[in-house]
């Protein structure tokens, strides 16, 4: 890597004056902490301006940083003599220059930035900035950003990772139609009034019910999980904790306060929605403030956020909570689907945070009381694959190795949908996943024990889909359903009539 800067330092007083100490404690910088492949090898003095040049050709010590430390040497030395200070630091011009591993396979442009790339060589060029956008490294972030946009480039274009792990045998379906349409068809089911959302009929809803039912008593009961509720609305810094505001930032539903509850503030929106009928829109917006939380996207980040900070006692380790209350919510977008793709889902998402060895035994565990499910009670036709969300696909990851040690990953399951057609065919759908994260959130929420490392990971029991898989799969009727599933639901509740 090349850095080329050109700096100023404000400083609380002419330093013209002066000049000579200046020059000492920049030769002495040059001389303590500097060596050839990085130096100040120009500076100049302006009124309180002192003007510097660095070079370096390390990219352990980037003069961005270097700057910082050049501030706090003049201030030391400058102050105890003269009682003159640093006020502030700034970037004039900044060229860096540095490698790619790959050509870049189209364009790259970056905020903050004149990028220009030839062949494998990036030059980035940076223009007056100030000390803020030194101090909070935003330099090293942007240097990240143009390879991590490189190497993106290359992922885009290949199909997803998925590994075959297991999978269960053929089984005839009893039908092969869309049970959304017959639900629709049948009355129990009815889009709901905004777009991806469904209004459950009681048929539909004890079915959604009994699914729940299943999960907490087969599978996370069993293994000791504790219900836990949390809120629906989360604000940003938890999501920028967690990557998802970067990760999918036009998925949310995102929530927006009112400026005021103060009913005089109100006034004209009321008077307007009284004489016109009509939401007054011009007028609710100057009432709202720009969003600052979205809803509920997946439930993991707020239960992260209710251990931030935290030491766990080792004896209450792995911790085991699932939350059922939040609904998530995402913007899907593309059209009209059926209950399995919807914009307001029930799900249920337990968390689980312990040492490693304990997560990776908790994941065999959870895998056979899910196993147990699946085969047992609802009688499926379903496979599990290795695969990588987003949250793992780092740049440049090899995937390959992702393979050898499997410990860390996430594992799709999947349903043959009959009315999709041929099963070899068709694609299935993913109906949960399970996910071990290895350190990332707990990192990133400063989870900590006594001595051991931690881990965490969470699994997401979709209940639309699981609703979805099985009716695809056994149809509406009670009396072709699997005996383990009529357990919980033997018969269905009855009709409203509609005349
Ligand atoms: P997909 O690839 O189908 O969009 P996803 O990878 O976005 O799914 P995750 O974020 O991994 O899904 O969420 C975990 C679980 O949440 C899924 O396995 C599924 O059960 C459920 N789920 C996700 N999106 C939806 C949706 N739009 N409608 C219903 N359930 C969903
Ligand atoms: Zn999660
Ligand atoms: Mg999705």
């Amino acid at each position: 890597m090349k850095f080329d800067l050109e700096a100023y330092l404000t400083f609380s007083s002419n330093i013209v004056n002066i000049r000579k100490d200046v020059d000492e404690v920049i030769q002495n910088i040059n001389k303590k902490i500097f060596n050839d492949k990085k130096k100040i090898d120009k500076w100049d003095v302006d009124k309180n301006l002192l003007h510097l040049h660095i070079f370096s050709t390390l990219s352990s010590s980037r003069p961005h940083s270097l700057l910082l430390q050049i501030k706090n040497m003049l201030s030391r030395e400058l102050g105890r003599k003269h009682h003159i200070g640093v006020r502030e630091i700034g970037i004039k011009k900044y060229r860096i220059d540095f490698e790619l591993e790959k050509k870049p396979l189209k364009k790259v442009s970056i905020p903050f930035a004149d990028v220009r790339i030839d062949g494998k060589l990036v030059t980035m060029y940076i223009h007056d900035v100030d000390e803020d956008f030194v101090r909070k490294n935003y330099i090293d972030r942007m240097i990240n950003l143009v390879r991590e946009k490189v190497e993106q480039q290359y992922y885009e274009g290949k199909t997803e990772f998925w590994r075959l792990i297991w999978r269960s045998e053929e089984k005839k379906p009893v039908w092969s139609k869309d049970p959304t349409e017959e639900m629709i068809r049948l009355g129990w089911l009815k889009q709901g009034p905004t777009k991806g959302k469904w209004f459950y009929g009681p048929k539909a809803a004890a079915l959604l019910r009994a699914m729940e039912m299943i999960a907490l008593n087969e599978v996370l009961h069993p293994l000791g999980f504790q219900e836990v509720v949390s809120s629906h609305i989360v604000p940003f810094d938890i999501w920028l904790k967690t990557g998802h505001l970067e990760g999918m930032p036009g998925e949310f539903y995102y929530v927006a306060e009112p400026c005021s509850r103060d009913v005089e503030k109100w006034q004209r929106f009321i008077d307007l929605t009284k004489i016109t009928k009509e939401v007054p829109m011009e007028e609710l917006k100057n009432n709202l403030s720009i969003p600052s939380a979205g809803i509920c996207y997946a439930q993991c980040p707020v239960i992260y956020w209710f251990f931030k900070g935290r030491t766990i006692a080792e004896k209450s380790l792995p911790v085991l909570v699932y939350d059922r209350t939040a609904i998530s919510n995402r913007y899907e977008s593309g059209g009209r689907h059926g209950i399995e793709r919807v914009d307001e889902f029930h799900r249920i998402e337990p968390v689980y945070i312990g040492t490693k060895e304990q997560l990776l035994d908790l994941r065999d565990k959870l895998i056979e009381r899910y196993k147990h499910v699946f085969n047992n009670i609802l009688d499926l036709e379903w496979r599990m694959a290795w695969v990588t969300p987003w949250y793992m696909q780092q740049a440049g990851k090899n995937m390959e190795k992702q393979e050898e040690e499997q410990e860390t990953g996430t594992i799709d399951f999947e349903a043959y949908l009959p009315y999709r057609g041929d099963r070899d065919k068709s694609e299935w759908l993913e109906f949960q996943n399970l996910s071990i994260i290895g350190d990332k959130y707990v990192k990133a929420f400063n989870i900590k024990t006594q001595k051991k490392e931690l881990w965490s990971g969470c699994s997401g029991i979709g209940l639309e889909r699981w609703t979805a898989v099985f009716l695809a799969q056994k149809g509406l009727k009670p009396e072709y359903w699997p005996d383990g599933f009529k357990k919980y639901l033997e018969k269905l509740p009855r009709d409203i009539k509609f005349l």
